[in-house]
């Protein structure tokens, strides 16, 4: 969607909001698949509300976009225009063993940032891409971490009354790959609560686990990690596996010959590429399992 009337330009202009129009969505997503919409970038926190205040006025609906790691976009032009943070520098600040991490932090920066303060426990998270607002959002997790735990509490926006709130970790439900967020609302910062851990020990767990991951993940191609969330009990991955799909196409969208949980863009994959794939991965698993995977992916359609 674009934006071109120029009181709402001025209106953005007032809110400090960064207009970029008709951004590709295929460069700002680790599929490297999207149309393209209005980007509208946000510096300062507290005008997020009289942005979103803004847009429904106006009648335009939006989407809010983290790292674009998790994200499956549709093609061509996109009804919807773009919601983005701008991280403050700096963006993670050390209280003792408390963290104040801004959502448009880069997680893995977040991770290093604080191993260097000697704080740790978040060592399996080093190698999930994308930003602290999308993890906290997801839940992000690997290697038996979970960012949820380390939650104390959430600066956010909360759609529900409109303005930004901070609410404690015990108002706030993390499970896997799941949060008790509502859809709407917008992640703006987060305390975490971090162990003490040597620097070098830290340092070792993190050789570890990105190890693990170049062993088992295309890493040097475009994806969105797992497609589909692991079943209670099973691993979605392995019954792909099983089935023999690693290497089945749809166009350009393949399942990946390293991880048959990552679909992989190996040219100029589109939507509907992936969409197919996804649709007809899904119908054998449960034609030989009788088991309906979950997307863990989001999909953004029109
Ligand atoms: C190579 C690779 C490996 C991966 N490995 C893992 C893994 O091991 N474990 C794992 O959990 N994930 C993994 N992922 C998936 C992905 O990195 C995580 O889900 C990540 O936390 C998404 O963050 P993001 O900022 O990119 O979110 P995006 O993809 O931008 O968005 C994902 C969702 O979060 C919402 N969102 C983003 N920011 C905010 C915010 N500030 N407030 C509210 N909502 C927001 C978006 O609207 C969207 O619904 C992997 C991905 C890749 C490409």
């Amino acid at each position: 969607m674009r934006i071109e009337s120029p009181r709402i330009l001025a209106a953005l202009g007032e809110l400090g909001v960064e207009h970029r129009p008709g951004a590709s969505l295929a460069e700002l997503t680790s599929l490297g698949i999207g149309g393209t919409s209005d980007l509208l970038r946000i510096r300062q926190h507290q005008h997020l509300p009289a942005l979103i205040r803004l847009l429904r006025a106006e009648g335009i609906e939006h989407r809010f976009l983290g790292g674009g790691t998790n994200v499956l976009i549709a093609d061509g032009e996109l009804p919807w225009v773009v919601l983005q943070l701008i991280g403050p520098r700096p963006d993670v600040v050390i209280d003792g063993n408390s963290v104040w991490v801004d959502a448009a932090a880069d997680l893995g920066r977040a991770v290093t940032t604080c191993a260097r303060h000697n704080l740790g426990g978040m060592e399996g998270l080093i190698g999930v891409p994308g930003s602290v607002g999308g993890a906290l959002r997801m839940n992000a997790g690997a290697y038996g971490t979970e960012i949820g735990r380390f939650v104390r509490e959430v600066e956010l926006y909360r759609s529900s009354t409109g303005e930004n709130e901070t609410v404690r970790d015990s108002a706030i439900s993390f499970e896997y790959r799941h949060t008790s967020f509502a859809p709407s609302d917008v992640m703006l910062r987060a305390r975490l609560d971090l162990p003490s851990k040597p620097y070098e020990e830290i340092l070792a767990g993190i050789r570890v686990c990105n190890e693990k991951r170049r062993a088992s993940q295309p890493l040097n191609q475009k994806s969105a990690g797992c497609i589909f969330k692991n079943p209670p009990g099973g691993s979605a991955g392995r019954m792909i596996d099983g089935l023999g799909l690693k290497g089945f196409r749809v166009g350009d969208a393949m399942v990946s010959d390293r991880h048959a949980n990552f679909f992989v863009n190996v040219g100029h994959a589109s939507y509907s590429d992936m969409l197919g794939l996804i649709a007809e991965v899904r119908a054998r698993v449960h034609a030989a399992h009788g088991c309906d995977l979950e997307e863990e992916v989001i999909v953004w359609n029109e």
